[in-house]
């Protein structure tokens, strides 16, 4: 007999998670229009909006921006290959999984690559790295904005002053906090600069956004050798996303087409008040998760990554058993812990589209249930008055001062 396989129908769920995060209706209803062919002259208009709305989120003029047809992981290493060449030095600040990736990419290329650590939960110093880089000839320094495995943030201008000093490119991976945090590729002066479509632009996931500064092209022009990828070079690709329009490769057409309309989203809100819904939302589950008598990974309030919040598994919680009861009870998706943090945090993911204040409350009220029926004792309801708390402060005061 053959084996059916029935219609798709995959659950509605709640992702709050450090990326997928789920997508506005008009997201999806962008995917599902008419697919068109990648040289139409439709779409070639298409793509010139593409990277005008992307160059508006990354705040920038640079000529070579684009969407790479990748993951965020694909940003990184595009960034990598197409800076490094044999006899190189470069840096790599690492505080986490996905700082690591970047240092893990680098080293697969010649050159000679130095890594520059702070434990997880915490950032790394830019006086660690000048130290590092002192009376060596540095390309590239490396650093992730949003370190997605432990909710880190990490201010640029430091680093950025470092890299004037040794004269290296600052290359920032920002896939989990374009869209959601500061951000200003020009005035902060980011060489090469990408992110990921899934995480706080809200779009799906499969497009890696990147962008080059016009210091950072004269480096690509004057490579000595071919960059060892073909598909990630950035120069051929470019004559796609040039103004030749030349085939280089098919891209995601329909991701292409979400993108557009997600990022036509975040214009729209505008994106000091798109930073700020994120802060708010943030601070309001932070406050809940406190009255509740859970602890965060990291200290300094002025670290915490707005995009994702690393809470301390209590003592004695399983893990599993709560992420699983929240999926299956309340169709909700948080996330664990990565490498050395793995049963010791849980990430919850508040991105984009997800950082809603519905979102706060409900997943508070939801994880008190769980942990009262694990035995844990929680002051009842004090997690989901303590989010109001904040957010009836936040909107009186913003009130007041319309
Ligand atoms: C998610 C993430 C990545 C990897 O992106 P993929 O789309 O999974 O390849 C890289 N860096 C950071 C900071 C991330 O959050």
């Amino acid at each position: 007999m053959t084996q059916t396989v029935g219609e798709l129908n995959p659950p509605v769920r709640l992702m709050l998670t450090p990326g997928p995060s789920s997508i506005d209706p008009r997201v999806y209803r962008a995917m599902a229009t008419p697919l068109v062919g990648h040289l139409d002259p439709w779409f070639k208009t298409c793509m010139d909006e593409t990277q005008l709305l992307l160059r508006q989120v990354f705040q920038t003029e640079n000529r070579l921006t684009m969407p790479l047809s990748a993951s965020g992981s694909g940003g990184i290493e595009a960034s990598v290959l197409n800076t490094l060449e044999e006899g190189d030095e470069g840096i790599v600040a690492v505080n986490g999984l996905f700082s690591d990736r970047m240092y893990e990419i680098a080293q697969r290329t010649s050159a000679k690559i130095t890594k520059v650590e702070a434990p997880y939960g915490n950032t790394v110093d830019a006086e660690d790295v000048r130290r590092a880089g002192k009376g060596r000839k540095i390309k590239i320094i490396g650093l992730a904005q949003g370190e997605t495995s432990s909710g880190v943030l990490t201010q640029l201008a430091d680093f950025r002053k470092v890299a004037d000093e040794l004269g290296a490119l600052l290359v920032v991976d920002t896939v989990a906090s374009l869209a959601a945090v500061p951000l200003h590729v020009d005035n902060e002066r980011v060489d090469i600069c990408f992110s990921g479509t899934q995480k706080a632009i809200s779009a799906p996931p499969g497009m890696s956004p990147i962008t080059v500064s016009a210091r950072g092209e004269e480096v690509l022009r004057t490579r000595k050798t071919k960059v060892q990828s073909w598909y990630f070079d950035l120069t051929t690709a470019m004559n796609y996303w040039g103004k030749d329009r030349l085939y280089h490769h098919t891209p995601p057409i329909s991701l292409i087409y979400a993108l557009r309309e997600a990022m036509r989203i975040v214009m729209q809100e505008g994106l000091p008040v798109r930073w700020e819904r994120h802060r708010t939302n943030q601070l309001a589950l932070i406050a809940g998760l406190e009255a509740m008598g859970l602890e965060l990974l990291v200290k300094n309030p002025a670290e915490r990554l707005p995009t994702v919040t690393a809470v301390m598994i209590p003592k004695g919680i399983d893990d599993a058993r709560v992420r699983n009861q929240l999926l299956d009870e309340f169709n909700i998706e948080i996330a664990g812990g990565l490498g050395p943090l793995k049963g010791k945090i849980w990430r919850v993911g508040l991105m984009g589209y997800c950082s809603q204040k519905n979102n706060v409350l409900l997943f508070l009220a939801a994880l008190e249930k769980i942990m009262l029926e694990l035995g844990l004792r929680v002051p009842e309801g004090a997690g989901v008055a303590a989010a109001i708390r904040n957010y009836t402060q936040v909107e009186t005061a913003s009130a007041a001062s319309r």
